[in-house]
Protein backbone atom coordinates (compact mmCIF):
# COMPACT_ATOMS: atom_id res chain seq x y z
CA UNK A 1 0.00 0.00 0.00
CA UNK A 2 1.30 3.67 -0.92
CA UNK A 3 2.20 5.35 1.79
CA UNK A 4 0.36 8.81 2.68
CA UNK A 5 2.44 11.77 0.84
CA UNK A 6 2.67 14.60 3.54
CA UNK A 7 4.05 17.89 3.44
CA UNK A 8 4.52 20.84 6.04
CA UNK A 9 3.76 24.53 5.32
CA UNK A 10 5.17 27.51 7.55
CA UNK A 11 3.30 30.88 7.93
CA UNK A 12 2.98 33.23 10.25
CA UNK A 13 4.44 31.78 13.39
CA UNK A 14 7.95 31.52 14.75
CA UNK A 15 7.95 27.74 13.72
CA UNK A 16 8.43 26.45 16.79
CA UNK A 17 5.74 23.95 16.19
CA UNK A 18 7.48 22.59 13.12
CA UNK A 19 10.72 22.62 15.17
CA UNK A 20 8.89 20.61 18.06
CA UNK A 21 8.72 17.74 15.57
CA UNK A 22 11.85 17.21 16.19
CA UNK A 23 11.55 16.30 20.24
CA UNK A 24 9.26 13.26 18.82
CA UNK A 25 12.38 11.37 19.48
CA UNK A 26 11.00 8.01 20.07
CA UNK A 27 8.32 8.21 18.23
CA UNK A 28 9.81 10.13 14.97
CA UNK A 29 11.36 7.02 13.22
CA UNK A 30 8.05 4.89 13.80
CA UNK A 31 5.90 7.76 12.00
CA UNK A 32 8.78 8.38 8.77
CA UNK A 33 8.22 4.53 8.91
CA UNK A 34 4.79 5.33 7.56
CA UNK A 35 4.66 8.24 5.79
CA UNK A 36 6.48 9.82 2.96
CA UNK A 37 7.25 13.30 3.42
CA UNK A 38 6.94 15.44 0.36
CA UNK A 39 7.65 18.95 1.46
CA UNK A 40 9.14 20.45 4.29
CA UNK A 41 10.76 23.59 4.00
CA UNK A 42 13.03 23.45 7.01
CA UNK A 43 14.60 19.87 5.81
CA UNK A 44 14.53 19.64 2.43
CA UNK A 45 14.48 21.59 -1.00
CA UNK A 46 11.69 18.40 -2.48
CA UNK A 47 8.38 20.17 -3.95
CA UNK A 48 5.07 18.04 -4.67
CA UNK A 49 1.57 18.88 -6.33
CA UNK A 50 -0.39 16.90 -4.26
CA UNK A 51 -0.71 15.61 -0.72
CA UNK A 52 -2.67 13.37 1.20
CA UNK A 53 -2.06 15.37 4.72
CA UNK A 54 -0.87 19.42 4.73
CA UNK A 55 0.60 20.64 8.27
CA UNK A 56 0.03 24.40 8.20
CA UNK A 57 1.90 26.25 11.01
CA UNK A 58 1.28 30.39 11.62
CA UNK A 59 -1.81 32.60 10.80
CA UNK A 60 -2.78 34.03 7.86
CA UNK A 61 -1.19 37.49 7.98
CA UNK A 62 -0.69 39.12 4.52
CA UNK A 63 -2.57 39.13 0.75
CA UNK A 64 0.17 36.52 -0.44
CA UNK A 65 -0.76 34.06 2.91
CA UNK A 66 -4.29 33.99 1.79
CA UNK A 67 -3.20 33.23 -1.91
CA UNK A 68 -1.08 30.44 -0.84
CA UNK A 69 -3.48 28.60 1.46
CA UNK A 70 -5.94 28.45 -1.05
CA UNK A 71 -3.77 26.88 -3.27
CA UNK A 72 -2.30 24.50 -0.59
CA UNK A 73 -6.23 23.47 0.17
CA UNK A 74 -6.64 22.87 -3.38
CA UNK A 75 -3.62 20.40 -3.72
CA UNK A 76 -4.52 18.75 -0.08
CA UNK A 77 -7.10 15.59 0.78
CA UNK A 78 -6.49 16.40 4.55
CA UNK A 79 -5.36 20.00 5.82
CA UNK A 80 -4.61 20.18 9.77
CA UNK A 81 -3.76 23.60 11.52
CA UNK A 82 -0.61 22.79 13.55
CA UNK A 83 -0.93 25.36 16.62
CA UNK A 84 -2.22 27.90 18.21
CA UNK A 85 -1.14 30.47 15.66
CA UNK A 86 -2.57 28.58 12.63
CA UNK A 87 -5.57 26.92 14.70
CA UNK A 88 -6.74 30.26 16.89
CA UNK A 89 -4.77 33.24 15.64
CA UNK A 90 -2.44 32.88 18.68
CA UNK A 91 -0.15 35.68 20.07
CA UNK A 92 -0.01 37.06 16.47
CA UNK A 93 -3.69 38.05 16.68
CA UNK A 94 -2.74 40.66 19.12
CA UNK A 95 -1.76 43.12 16.54
CA UNK A 96 -5.51 43.13 15.89
CA UNK A 97 -5.88 44.99 18.95
CA UNK A 98 -4.09 47.95 17.27
CA UNK A 99 -5.39 49.87 13.99
CA UNK A 100 -3.44 47.91 10.98
CA UNK A 101 -1.99 51.11 9.89
CA UNK A 102 -0.36 51.85 13.61
CA UNK A 103 1.28 48.11 13.45
CA UNK A 104 2.31 48.66 10.10
CA UNK A 105 4.16 52.05 11.08
CA UNK A 106 5.66 50.15 14.13
CA UNK A 107 7.10 47.51 12.06
CA UNK A 108 8.01 48.76 8.67
CA UNK A 109 8.09 52.37 9.52
CA UNK A 110 8.65 54.80 6.34
CA UNK A 111 9.12 51.26 4.04
CA UNK A 112 5.79 49.96 5.60
CA UNK A 113 3.64 50.69 1.74
CA UNK A 114 5.93 47.86 0.45
CA UNK A 115 4.38 45.50 3.26
CA UNK A 116 0.68 44.74 2.89
CA UNK A 117 -0.58 43.21 5.93
CA UNK A 118 -3.98 41.39 7.07
CA UNK A 119 -4.95 41.23 10.84
CA UNK A 120 -3.60 37.85 11.74
CA UNK A 121 -6.24 34.94 11.43
CA UNK A 122 -6.99 31.17 11.86
CA UNK A 123 -6.22 29.46 9.02
CA UNK A 124 -10.12 28.16 9.24
CA UNK A 125 -11.19 31.84 8.70
CA UNK A 126 -9.30 31.22 4.94
CA UNK A 127 -10.21 27.61 4.12
CA UNK A 128 -11.68 24.40 5.32
CA UNK A 129 -9.59 22.92 7.92
CA UNK A 130 -10.60 19.17 8.58
CA UNK A 131 -8.63 19.39 12.26
CA UNK A 132 -6.61 21.29 14.35
CA UNK A 133 -4.17 20.32 17.25
CA UNK A 134 -3.49 23.49 19.38
CA UNK A 135 -1.20 24.62 21.78
CA UNK A 136 2.11 27.07 21.92
CA UNK A 137 4.26 25.12 21.29
CA UNK A 138 1.50 22.29 19.66
CA UNK A 139 1.44 18.81 21.65
CA UNK A 140 3.15 16.53 20.81
CA UNK A 141 0.80 13.71 22.34
CA UNK A 142 -2.28 15.58 20.39
CA UNK A 143 -0.01 15.48 17.27
CA UNK A 144 0.68 11.87 17.30
CA UNK A 145 -3.05 10.67 18.33
CA UNK A 146 -4.08 12.81 15.35
CA UNK A 147 -1.68 11.53 13.15
CA UNK A 148 -1.50 7.52 13.76
CA UNK A 149 -6.03 8.31 13.48
CA UNK A 150 -5.47 9.46 10.08
CA UNK A 151 -2.78 6.46 9.57
CA UNK A 152 -5.46 4.40 10.46
CA UNK A 153 -8.20 6.18 8.81
CA UNK A 154 -10.29 6.64 11.78
CA UNK A 155 -11.46 10.27 12.97
CA UNK A 156 -9.15 11.78 15.86
CA UNK A 157 -10.29 12.65 19.12
CA UNK A 158 -11.40 16.17 19.52
CA UNK A 159 -11.44 17.82 23.36
CA UNK A 160 -13.97 20.68 24.16
CA UNK A 161 -13.18 20.49 27.95
CA UNK A 162 -11.89 22.55 30.07
CA UNK A 163 -7.77 22.70 31.35
CA UNK A 164 -8.87 22.10 34.64
CA UNK A 165 -10.91 19.15 34.29
CA UNK A 166 -7.28 17.20 33.56
CA UNK A 167 -5.72 19.48 36.06
CA UNK A 168 -7.85 18.10 38.68
CA UNK A 169 -7.46 14.45 37.57
CA UNK A 170 -3.69 14.81 37.97
CA UNK A 171 -5.20 15.89 41.49
CA UNK A 172 -2.97 19.06 41.20
CA UNK A 173 -3.42 21.90 44.18
CA UNK A 174 -5.54 24.92 42.14
CA UNK A 175 -2.67 28.29 41.82
CA UNK A 176 -5.69 30.26 42.86
CA UNK A 177 -4.94 28.57 46.21
CA UNK A 178 -1.62 29.87 45.92
CA UNK A 179 -2.43 33.23 45.05
CA UNK A 180 -2.30 32.83 41.29
CA UNK A 181 -4.64 33.33 38.66
CA UNK A 182 -4.92 30.55 35.85
CA UNK A 183 -7.30 30.23 32.69
CA UNK A 184 -7.26 26.61 33.11
CA UNK A 185 -11.51 26.98 33.79
CA UNK A 186 -12.32 28.07 30.33
CA UNK A 187 -8.83 26.97 27.98
CA UNK A 188 -9.58 24.04 25.97
CA UNK A 189 -7.63 20.83 27.58
CA UNK A 190 -5.69 18.55 25.71
CA UNK A 191 -2.25 19.38 27.16
CA UNK A 192 -2.66 17.02 30.05
CA UNK A 193 -2.38 20.39 32.57
CA UNK A 194 1.21 20.74 31.70
CA UNK A 195 1.48 24.45 33.03
CA UNK A 196 -0.22 23.40 36.58
CA UNK A 197 1.34 20.55 37.21
CA UNK A 198 4.86 22.44 36.82
CA UNK A 199 3.46 25.37 39.54
CA UNK A 200 2.71 27.76 36.43
CA UNK A 201 -0.53 28.88 35.47
CA UNK A 202 -2.38 28.79 32.04
CA UNK A 203 -2.52 31.44 29.60
CA UNK A 204 -5.05 30.25 27.76
CA UNK A 205 -2.55 28.99 24.54
CA UNK A 206 -5.16 26.11 23.25
CA UNK A 207 -7.63 28.30 23.10
CA UNK A 208 -11.31 28.89 24.30
CA UNK A 209 -13.55 26.02 25.15
CA UNK A 210 -17.24 26.07 22.86
CA UNK A 211 -19.10 28.95 24.85
CA UNK A 212 -16.22 30.15 27.44
CA UNK A 213 -17.89 32.77 29.45
CA UNK A 214 -15.05 35.40 29.39
CA UNK A 215 -16.88 37.67 31.27
CA UNK A 216 -17.16 35.09 34.63
CA UNK A 217 -13.28 34.55 34.44
CA UNK A 218 -13.04 38.21 34.06
CA UNK A 219 -14.82 38.94 37.12
CA UNK A 220 -12.96 35.82 38.94
CA UNK A 221 -9.47 37.06 37.93
CA UNK A 222 -10.43 40.53 39.28
CA UNK A 223 -11.72 39.28 42.21
CA UNK A 224 -8.10 37.30 42.62
CA UNK A 225 -6.24 41.06 42.31
CA UNK A 226 -5.97 41.78 38.72
CA UNK A 227 -6.80 45.12 36.76
CA UNK A 228 -9.12 44.99 34.18
CA UNK A 229 -6.70 46.38 31.73
CA UNK A 230 -4.09 43.04 33.36
CA UNK A 231 -7.51 40.68 33.31
CA UNK A 232 -8.10 41.65 29.76
CA UNK A 233 -4.36 41.70 28.78
CA UNK A 234 -4.47 37.83 30.16
CA UNK A 235 -7.38 37.02 28.34
CA UNK A 236 -6.54 38.26 24.58
CA UNK A 237 -2.60 37.13 24.92
CA UNK A 238 -3.86 33.94 22.47
CA UNK A 239 -7.51 34.91 22.09
CA UNK A 240 -7.78 38.00 20.50
CA UNK A 241 -8.88 36.82 16.98
CA UNK A 242 -12.84 37.07 17.45
CA UNK A 243 -14.47 36.77 13.83
CA UNK A 244 -14.03 35.77 10.26
CA UNK A 245 -15.05 39.74 9.56
CA UNK A 246 -11.37 40.71 10.59
CA UNK A 247 -10.66 39.25 7.08
CA UNK A 248 -11.94 41.84 5.00
S1 LIG B 1 -4.57 25.43 38.60
FE1 LIG B 1 -5.66 26.29 36.83
S2 LIG B 1 -6.14 24.52 35.57
FE2 LIG B 1 -5.65 23.75 37.61
S3 LIG B 1 -7.63 23.62 38.64
FE3 LIG B 1 -6.75 25.61 39.15
S4 LIG B 1 -7.65 26.99 37.63
FE4 LIG B 1 -7.92 24.93 36.86
S1 LIG C 1 -1.87 24.60 30.57
FE1 LIG C 1 -2.71 26.28 29.34
S2 LIG C 1 -0.95 27.48 28.67
FE2 LIG C 1 -0.18 25.48 29.39
S3 LIG C 1 -0.08 24.19 27.55
FE3 LIG C 1 -2.08 23.84 28.50
S4 LIG C 1 -3.47 25.29 27.49
FE4 LIG C 1 -1.38 25.99 27.07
Amino acid sequence: MAKPKVAFFDFTSCEGCQLNKLNLENHLLDVLEHIDIVEFREAMDDKADEYDIAFIEGSISTPQCVERIHDIRRRAKTLIALGSCASIGGINSMKNLQPIESVREAVYGKDKYLFPTLPAIPVSAIVKVDYEIYGCPMSIPEFLQVFKSLIMGKAPIKSDSPVCVECKLKENECLFERGMVCLGPITRSGCDAICPSFGQFCTGCRGLVPNADKNAMTDILMKHGLSTDEASKRLLMFNSYVSDEMVN
